[in-house]
């Protein structure tokens, strides 16, 4: 999200004549855009301003904003601990990114900004155009969330839920299509709680899905207990979905899920699972976990290895536990740090064996790929299969938008390595067939 958030803040300052530079010693407005979901944030912030003020020494000083969701929870604290910071925007607050700037260039003066506006954010940026020229594009669809996860500060920096408008975001869609986007992932804190006028996620995704030159179309973050029968549905009706689905579990214990106010069971969970697998047995996942919870035990812990033996995630984001100032579980004792180390280091280990198994099951095999971007190697095409794996192949072609099918030679954990099967070459949706079908 806060890669879409950039790209939007970039689209707005364009208006005032901004443009994106990647030299550090020319530029004269610094925006710092932070996230705030585990704790090491607001140090990267001091430490990235300690890098400019070094940079800058003997020269202008730049204008230096902080943005995103540090700026939305430690704004204040911020502005007067670092004199170096010039404005603090919150992440629903950066539509006012132009004034703010134009106020600072004529007066000097210091700024906060960080009321939520989400509304007027984007009635703003529904008239901005979204220039964003990527081949896989994200679009934000939703925002914020209702549900209060004992350990999450979402709720606090990003605010209540808030669906954007169906027509508006077909709109963004056509746009980002329009500018060489072939796959578009939908964003949203609880993105499968979107729901615009009795719209759905699924609803969106169908409309979406009749844009001819949009080929691919994602979505994340879901949380189970949104995942209704009708976007369970469209995973069979739609071959533009992509079947890798991302379901943060966060524990496999029902003592741990109740202590964090998940409103879900493990049982709910599987069950889940196996329903979309029924549907559509292609489907894969992919989840995040908390390891050492407060009052996390070793039978809990087990529970979560049991799950994830289980379930098999193709991909897992696991964390140790982060207290969150202003949250109900940064108060709650936690477990001793050395436990809960060892607990993440096991529960790591054995979630890479998953992944590796299931990584060399794809060797010889086919896989669709579309290609995002070239290596700076030179031959070297970088591009992702359906279940979001990244794959590089060799090619005396220009792959960049294409969709190919790739024999997978090799790979480790983060890349596989394939070649392009040149015979069959899959151009236009209709007659390609999934990566499941040509294995
Ligand atoms: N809304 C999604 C859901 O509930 O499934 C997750 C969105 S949250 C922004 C992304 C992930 O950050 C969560 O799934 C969780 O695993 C992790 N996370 C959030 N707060 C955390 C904390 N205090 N400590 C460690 N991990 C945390
Ligand atoms: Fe945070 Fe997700 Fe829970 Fe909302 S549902 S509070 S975003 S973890």
């Amino acid at each position: 999200m806060n890669e879409y958030d950039s790209n939007r803040i970039y689209d707005i300052v364009k208006k005032i004549n901004y443009k994106k530079t990647s030299l550090l010693k020319e530029t004269d407005c610094y925006v710092l855009n932070t996230c705030h979901i585990r704790e090491k944030a607001t140090d990267k912030v001091y430490h990235d301003i300690g890098r400019i003020k070094k940079e800058f020494k003997n020269k202008k000083k730049p204008i230096v904003v902080v943005t995103g969701c540090v700026a939305q929870a430690e704004g204040e604290l911020l502005l007067n601990n670092e004199k170096y910071i010039d404005a603090i925007i919150g992440p629903q607050s950066y539509h006012d990114f132009n004034k703010v700037l134009l106020k600072i260039e004529k007066n000097n003066t210091k700024i906060n900004s960080t009321e939520f506006e989400v509304i007027e954010k984007f009635d703003t940026l529904n008239f901005i155009k979204n220039s964003n020229t990527n081949v896989s594009s994200f679009l934000t669809i939703q925002e914020g969330c209702d549900k209060f996860c004992k350990f999450c500060v979402v709720p606090y920096t990003r605010g209540a839920e808030f669906s954007r408008s169906t027509e508006e975001l077909i709109k963004e869609t056509n746009d980002l299509v329009n500018n060489g986007a072939k796959e578009i992932t939908l964003l949203g804190q609880n993105v499968n709680a979107y729901n615009f006028e009795g719209h759905k996620l699924s609803d969106l995704i169908y409309k979406i899905s009749k844009i001819k030159k949009l080929e691919r179309i994602r979505y994340t973050t879901s949380h189970p207990i949104d995942f209704t029968e009708d976007l369970i549905q469209a995973h069979k009706n739609l071959k533009k979905l992509m079947p890798l689905i991302h379901l943060p579990v966060q524990s496999g214990s029902n003592e741990i899920l109740k202590k964090m106010n998940r409103k879900h069971t493990v049982e709910d969970y599987i069950d889940l699972i196996l329903k979309l697998k029924k549907n559509n047995p292609a489907i894969e996942f992919s989840s995040d976990f908390i390891i050492g919870y407060p009052g996390e035990t070793d039978k809990d812990f087990e529970a979560t290895i049991k799950l994830m033996k289980e379930v098999r995630f193709i991909n897992s984001y696991s964390f140790i536990f982060s207290p969150r100032p202003g949250t109900p579980a940064a108060k709650l004792e936690k477990v001793n740090n050395k436990v809960a180390k060892e607990r993440l280091i096991y529960f790591q280990q054995i979630a890479e064996e998953i992944k590796m198994k299931y990584r060399k099951n794809l060797f010889n095999r086919n896989s669709l790929v579309m290609f995002e971007n070239k290596s700076r190697r030179g031959n070297e095409f970088f591009g992702r299969d359906e279940y979001l794996n990244s794959v590089i192949v060799k090619s005396q072609q220009d792959l960049n938008g294409k969709i190919k099918l790739a024999k997978i030679i090799n790979g480790n954990q983060s890349t596989l390595f394939g070649e392009i099967k040149d015979e069959i070459n899959f151009n236009g949706f209709e007659e390609k067939k999934c990566q499941r079908l040509v294995s």
